[in-house]
């Protein structure tokens, strides 16, 4: 299913829930503006390349909107609008002062040159800079952009506007970028396995974990969930999977896959294919590598009795019903894998102070923000008797829905 559908059917759930007539889901789930971008460069072997760049602004009515920006040959109008659509309800989850938006270039990175991907990143930047900005729309890294090219970003809006660093988050530290936002999403993701495990009475010591993805979100969470007393027993990537019934040494791990960029061949624990992580013997799993992670053809196997889904959408609609109807709980995207965006605002908020915060600073009000939200989306989830997916769809949704017809529709 694509993730455009996977984002609807989750949203019209919520909305009959709910019960907004056709007039309010309309309103909710229409994007504010979409822009398309020709971006022509000259590439490196003195050629002309043309790439389309793409910007979903879904809403602003709480703040200014707020989403990455993504390099992949796949990126199109519809994966845009949907991530644009979970960045509005994962701000509003969070209630961070943000609305939602995303943006992609379809090309691919690892076929250009340092010098070619700068040159698109700019012309990208001349493409939106009327439509983007720290009140408008601001931009953040997603898959395939880092640091460097948000630096990038800052200085291209700059020359124009001025110095703006808040134009953009994610930016390298040295630049007025936020401490703590590397680790954010990741230690996000334990701190909302914590309060859900407190919130059932488990202890956090000696939880079995387990993990598909072991990148930036994958490899913190597993750091901070071991450092919470938890046991990594399984780690997954692209090329494989490890195991260790006892639990996995998370930091020779991280070691190993800095090195090898994989933790295929690491000797801590037993090799297994990398599909057989999703329906390991666990206490918790933790997909946070790829949408659709667990469909049809493997929902059955799932062992774990707690799911929290760091990556975007990797769960389908039917694997979700068929889990919470076995019992399963699922703690959702647009609550688990807020980490970063609400770091990502707290950069914005230090860059408009013109004050850095210390990494403590940063940490505390994460954890603020996402005990905050889990109390928020447990009074929503016992007021609508329904699944913690649909708790947060619908408080995120309502305060969206309030804050637009506060400010008026005329
Ligand atoms: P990343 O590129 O750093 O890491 C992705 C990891 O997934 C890698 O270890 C890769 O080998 C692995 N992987 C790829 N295909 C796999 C497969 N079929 N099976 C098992 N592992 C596989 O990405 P990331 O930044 O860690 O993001 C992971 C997910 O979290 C994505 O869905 C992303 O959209 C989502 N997310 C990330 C952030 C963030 O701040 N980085 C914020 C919110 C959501």
């Amino acid at each position: 299913m694509k993730p455009l559908d996977i984002a609807k059917v989750y949203f019209e759930q919520a909305a009959h829930l709910m019960k907004y007539d056709l007039r309010t889901r309309t309103m909710l789930w229409t994007p504010a503006r979409e822009i398309k971008v020709e971006i022509t460069i000259e590439t490196d072997a003195g050629e002309i390349g043309t790439y389309i760049g793409y910007r979903v602004q879904h809403d602003n009515a709480r703040g200014p909107m707020k989403g990455g920006l993504r390099y992949h040959p796949t990126v199109d109008p519809d994966e845009v609008q949907s991530l644009a659509t979970l960045m509005t309800w994962k701000t509003a989850v969070v209630n961070i002062p943000f609305g939602g938006g995303k943006g992609g270039v379809a090309c691919d990175p690892d076929k250009l040159s340092q010098r070619e991907l700068e040159t698109i990143t700019r012309k990208y930047v001349d493409g939106l800079h009327d439509v983007i900005g720290p009140y408008i729309d601001v931009l953040a890294p997603d898959v395939n952009t880092n640091a460097q090219v948000m630096a990038w970003i800052m200085d291209q809006y700059s020359k124009t506007r001025g110095f703006t660093p808040a134009v953009v988050t994610g930016k390298p530290v040295e630049l007025h970028g936020s401490l703590g936002r590397e680790a954010a999403t990741g230690r996000g993701v334990v701190l909302a396995i914590k309060n859900l495990l407190g919130h059932l009475g488990r202890p956090m010591e000696g939880t079995r974990v387990a993990i598909q993805g072991f990148g930036n979100v994958g490899s913190y969470a597993a750091l901070l969930a071991e450092q919470c007393g938890a046991r990594v027993v399984g780690v997954s990537d692209q090329f494989g999977a490890v195991y260790n019934k006892d639990a996995l040494d998370v930091k020779a791990l991280i070691e190993h896959y800095a090195s090898k960029k994989s933790v295929v061949g690491f000797c801590g624990g037993i090799a297994l294919e990398r599909e057989s992580l999703l329906t390991m013997d666990c206490d918790v799993l933790i997909p946070s590598a790829l949408s659709n992670a667990i469909t049809a053809d493997n929902m059955d196997d799932i062992r774990a009795d707690v799911i929290i889904e760091a990556a975007n959408s990797p769960i389908s609609p039917e694997a979700d019903k068929h889990l919470n109807d076995k019992g399963k709980i699922i703690l959702p995207d647009i609550y688990a894998n807020t980490g970063g965006v609400t770091v990502s605002y707290f950069e914005w908020a230090q860059n408009i102070q013109q004050m850095p915060w210390s990494e403590e600073q940063v940490n505390e009000g994460l954890k603020a923000k996402m005990s905050t939200a889990f109390a928020d989306i447990l009074t929503t989830r016992e007021k609508l008797n329904t699944d913690f997916r649909l708790a947060a769809y619908a408080l995120g949704m309502e305060r969206v829905r309030s804050a637009t017809m506060q400010r008026g529709v005329l």
